[in-house]
């Protein structure tokens, strides 16, 4: 039942907000001070069926739509993020808890995506390439596929749906949209927008509601040959399982456990501001975060005092204030994992130095923060450097040279970002050569990926695809290979090719 006053948001079915059908309903809180920000329809899988119907509907008529007419609604998207950029900015910090400037990057990302995908839109390259056969003329051309299941976590609300749903939409499939509980009002907020833009009805729609229930649901609809998904390791395997009887496509974006290495002869300083960045930033809640920094010997012990100093600076509060750091982490379910990392840490026998606690007092009481924690001395072995913990911990190792820092980065099942902080040209290459993750940044942290470069990883971080830049449209389309033959008689390749002795 909603709060008196508590708005009351709906699911976008066919081009309608509709209720769901069982009429449940979930809140939506400020992770920073517990209030209620909305009410949002629980959905059941009576729903999704119907925004799946729709969907299918839709697609028979958008695949049609030529590609720079559907990128012209794309760019009336983008203009209208750019135009609700501040306030959705402020929205997030309310719903999502990370710190106002991260907010708006995380708008301006989803600006640049739909900027990016929309120019595709007069792209959309296939090649044209000569037959072996005279008369002939061959092409490849890149066709949509048909309903898209887009599923997204809360780290992310407005970036991650646009990296999936704006090249989506681009290459004529249409979509139902599944988006973290923790975060439907931003996502409900990005679906408005298309609606405001004249995407036309069915061609996107949004169902809230539980992933084990509804977003379970959409992977194992029948009418729904892709999945897009980013989220756990954990969820994205029981994804897989469940779309292999229908041999869906499915993308998925999985964990990270992500290391800095910092050499003897890095600009030290430098590299403790990608350290403090890639590891608190968005309280560590960032797939990309740098939970690991591997430094060389003759730089670790000048560099753990200036990496615990700079974590004791600080400040933890609400995401609104503009003296805040480090925002909350997204619930109490976080708080208790995260936190229950160090006592695993400490059990192990790392040395915690600076944090490992819950934070509390001057009104962090009210949400979920989490002292920015630094372990020292780690063993790359120990289960702090090994599994994602998703928040503001770190855990700190030595290595006697650049062989055996790569080889401790390597050294885990997740292989999503990498980076290197040296001045060393041959150790920078050595690194972008033999780090086993999709991204190496060199004197940067671990985060910060432009969109018009693939992103995604190895290993357990997930299977193969990538999303962002021209990789994501091989996600979205499949590949048609045309023959025209136009020589008024059978030609056989291979066959008559080969009788002919060449000129
Ligand atoms: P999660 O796996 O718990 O949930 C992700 C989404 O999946 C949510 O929408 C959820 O409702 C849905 N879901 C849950 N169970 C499902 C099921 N059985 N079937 C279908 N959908 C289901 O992840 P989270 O806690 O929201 O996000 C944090 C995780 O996401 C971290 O592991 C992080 O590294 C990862 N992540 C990865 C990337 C990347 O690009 N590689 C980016 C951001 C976050």
């Amino acid at each position: 039942m909603a709060l008196t006053g508590t708005k009351e948001y709906k699911n976008y079915i066919g081009g309608e907000w509709v209720e769901a059908a069982g009429g449940g309903t979930f809140e939506t809180t400020n992770p920073a001070t517990g209030d209620t920000l909305g009410v949002f329809p629980l959905s059941t899988r009576e729903d999704m069926d119907r925004a799946v119907a729709a969907a299918k509907e839709a697609y028979e008529t958008w695949r049609l739509v030529p590609a720079p007419k559907r990128a012209e609604i794309l760019f009336r998207v983008a203009q209208r993020f750019v135009e609700r950029k501040d306030e959705l900015a402020e929205e997030m910090v309310k719903e999502m808890g990370k710190v106002r400037p991260e907010a708006a990057g995380d708008v301006q990302e989803a600006i640049d995506m739909t900027y990016y995908m929309a120019g595709e839109g007069r792209r959309l390259f296939g090649a044209t390439t000569p037959s072996e056969l005279p008369d002939k003329f061959m092409m490849s051309t890149r066709n949509p596929v048909g309903v898209v299941g887009a599923i997204t976590p809360w780290n992310f609300p407005i970036a991650i749906p646009s990296w999936k749903i704006a090249p989506a939409l681009v290459c004529g499939n249409t979509v139902v949209f599944k988006p973290a509980e923790d975060t439907p009002l931003l996502a409900e907020r990005f679906v408005e927008i298309f609606e405001e833009a004249g995407l036309p009805p069915g061609v996107l729609n949004i169902v809230h509601g539980a992933g084990e229930d509804v977003g379970a649901h959409l992977v194992g609809h029948p009418d729904v040959p892709l999945i897009s998904f980013t989220g756990s390791r954990e969820v994205g395997i029981q994804v897989t399982k469940e779309a292999a009887p229908y041999l869906k496509h499915v993308h998925l974006e999985l964990g990270g456990k992500n290391a800095i290495i910092v050499m003897d002869d890095a600009d030290v300083d430098l590299s403790i501001n990608g350290i403090v960045w890639s590891a608190f930033g968005t309280s560590g809640q960032r797939c990309t975060a740098a939970s690991r920094v591997i430094a060389s010997d003759r730089v670790y012990d000048e560099l753990e005092s200036k990496v615990v100093s700079a974590a004791e600076g600080l400040t933890l509060g609400d995401g609104l204030d503009d003296e805040t750091d480090v925002g909350p982490v997204i619930n109490r379910a976080a708080l208790d994992k995260i936190h229950s990392y160090t006592e695993i840490g400490k059990d192990e026998g790392a040395k915690l130095l600076t944090g490992g606690e819950v934070a509390t007092g001057n009104g962090l009481d009210r949400g979920f923060f989490y002292r920015p924690t630094v372990f020292g001395d780690v063993d790359p072995g120990m289960r702090i450097a090994q599994e994602e913990i998703f928040g503001p911990t770190t855990a700190l190792m030595r290595a006697t040279d650049v062989d055996e820092a790569i080889r401790i980065a390597n050294g885990i099942e997740f292989g999503l970002s990498s980076s290197i902080f040296t001045r060393d040209v041959n150790k920078a290459f050595r690194a972008m050569r033999d780090l086993v993750a999709g991204i190496t940044y060199v004197n940067a942290g671990t985060t910060g990926a432009e969109v018009h470069l693939p992103f995604g990883g190895t290993k357990a971080t997930g299977n193969g695809h990538r999303e962002a830049g021209q990789a994501a449209l091989d996600f979205y389309t499949e590949w048609k290979s045309i023959y025209v033959d136009y020589s008024g008689k059978l030609q056989r390749a291979q066959i008559d090719n080969a009788e002919r002795p060449a000129p």
